[in-house]
C-alpha cells in the first residue's frame, strides 16, 4: 500500500494505473476506521481493480461550534487496517494541501443541503460537496462508495454528480451496525456508558417504524409520533428531528409511498448522532 500526502504524486501514480486499463474505486473518509469504513473498502475492492481511500478531516464541513478539533484521529491504526484490507493507495493530505490560503471556490447543492441535518448544520453539506468534488477531480475514480448511514450526504452527492456531470458511479453501501443495532460511527467514542445505552433508542425507533409500516401504517404523522414517544423515554437523548421523506428529493411526505427515507438526528450531551432507514413501499389499495 502506498501512503501519499501530495495531490501530484497521487495523480501521477493513478495516471500509470489508468494506462494499464485499471478501473479505480474510491472511498473518501475522515478516518478513525470502524467496520462501516471497512465494508466500503471491501465493496470497492470487489468492484474495482485499484482502490484509493482518502483520510481527510475536512474543516469546511464543520460549523464554528462543532467538533473539528476533537474529531477522533488515529492514523497509525487506520494504516494498519487499510493494509489488511489491501488498499492500494491511502491518500492522507494536509489541510494546506487541499485548501490553499487563497481558496475561494465552493460547490453547493442548493435546497437539498438545507433540509434535515442542514437545518442545524447550515454549512455542513456545502463543505462535504466541495471536498468530494475536489477529491473526485484529484482521483478521477470510476466508482465511489458512500455509506447509507449518511443518507442525506449520499442523496446530495448523487445529485452533485448528476448536475455537474462527474464521470463517476456512486454506490451506496448499507449501514453497518453494532451487535445491538447502534449504527457504527466514529463519534460513538464520545459516548459514556449510560449514553451508549440510551443511544440505542434511535435504532429501536426505526425498528418500531418499520414494524408499523409492515402492519400497514402509511401515515407519516402517526409514524413520527410513535417514534418520538419512544425516544422521549430516554432522558439523555435530545431529539433534533425525525423526517419521513422521498428518498430522492428529500421532500417531506404525508403518506408513505415509493422510495422513502426515514431519518433522524439526536444529541446526547455534545454528541450528535444520526440514523435512518431506506424503504421501498407499495401503496396498499383498500
Ligand atoms: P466518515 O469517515 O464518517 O466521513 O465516513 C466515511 C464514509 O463511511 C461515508 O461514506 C459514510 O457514510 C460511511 N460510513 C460511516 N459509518 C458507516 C456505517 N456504520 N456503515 C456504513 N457506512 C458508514
Amino acid at each position: 500500500m502506498k501512503i501519499i500526502k501530495e495531490i501530484n504524486t497521487l495523480r501521477n501514480f493513478l495516471k500509470e494505473e489508468r494506462k494499464k486499463q485499471k478501473t479505480i474505486g474510491f472511498v473518501p473518509t475522515m478516518g478513525f476506521f470502524h467496520q462501516g469504513h471497512l465494508k466500503l473498502i471491501q465493496e470497492a475492492k470487489k468492484n474495482s481493480d485499484v482502490v484509493v481511500v482518502s483520510i481527510f478531516v475536512n474543516p469546511t464541513q464543520f460549523g464554528p461550534n462543532e467538533d473539528f478539533n476533537q474529531y477522533p484521529r488515529d492514523l497509525k491504526k487506520d494504516i494498519e487496517l487499510a493494509e489488511k484490507e489491501k488498499v492500494d493507495y491511502l491518500f492522507t493530505p494536509s489541510v494546506q494541501e487541499i485548501y490553499q490560503d487563497d481558496f475561494l471556490t465552493y460547490v453547493n447543492v442548493e435546497e437539498l443541503g438545507a433540509k434535515l441535518c442542514g437545518k442545524d448544520r447550515p454549512v455542513h453539506f456545502k463543505g462535504v460537496t466541495t471536498v468530494v468534488a475536489k477529491l473526485f477531480n484529484i482521483v478521477n475514480p470510476d466508482k465511489s462508495f458512500f455509506g447509507e448511514k449518511d443518507a442525506q450526504q449520499l442523496v446530495i452527492i448523487k445529485k452533485m454528480v448528476k448536475d455537474l456531470n462527474f464521470d463517476v458511479e456512486i454506490i451506496g453501501v448499507p449501514t453497518v451496525r453494532e451487535e445491538d443495532g447502534l449504527a457504527m460511527s466514529s463519534r460513538n467514542i464520545y459516548l459514556n456508558l449510560k449514553e451508549r445505552k440510551a443511544a440505542l433508542v434511535l435504532f429501536k425507533s426505526l425498528e418500531l417504524a418499520k414494524e408499523k409500516i409492515e402492519k400497514g401504517e402509511r401515515n407519516s404523522k402517526v409514524i413520527k409520533n410513535e417514534m418520538e414517544e419512544l425516544i422521549k423515554k430516554e432522558k439523555l437523548v435530545n431529539l433534533i428531528y425525525i423526517s419521513v421523506s422521498n428518498a430522492e428529493n428529500l421532500e417531506e411526505l404525508d403518506v408513505l409511498e415509493g422510495k422513502v427515507l426515514i431519518a433522524l438526528a439526536a444529541k446526547l450531551r455534545k454528541t450528535r448522532l444520526i440514523d435512518n432507514l431506506f424503504l421501498n413501499i407499495k401503496l396498499t389499495t383498500p
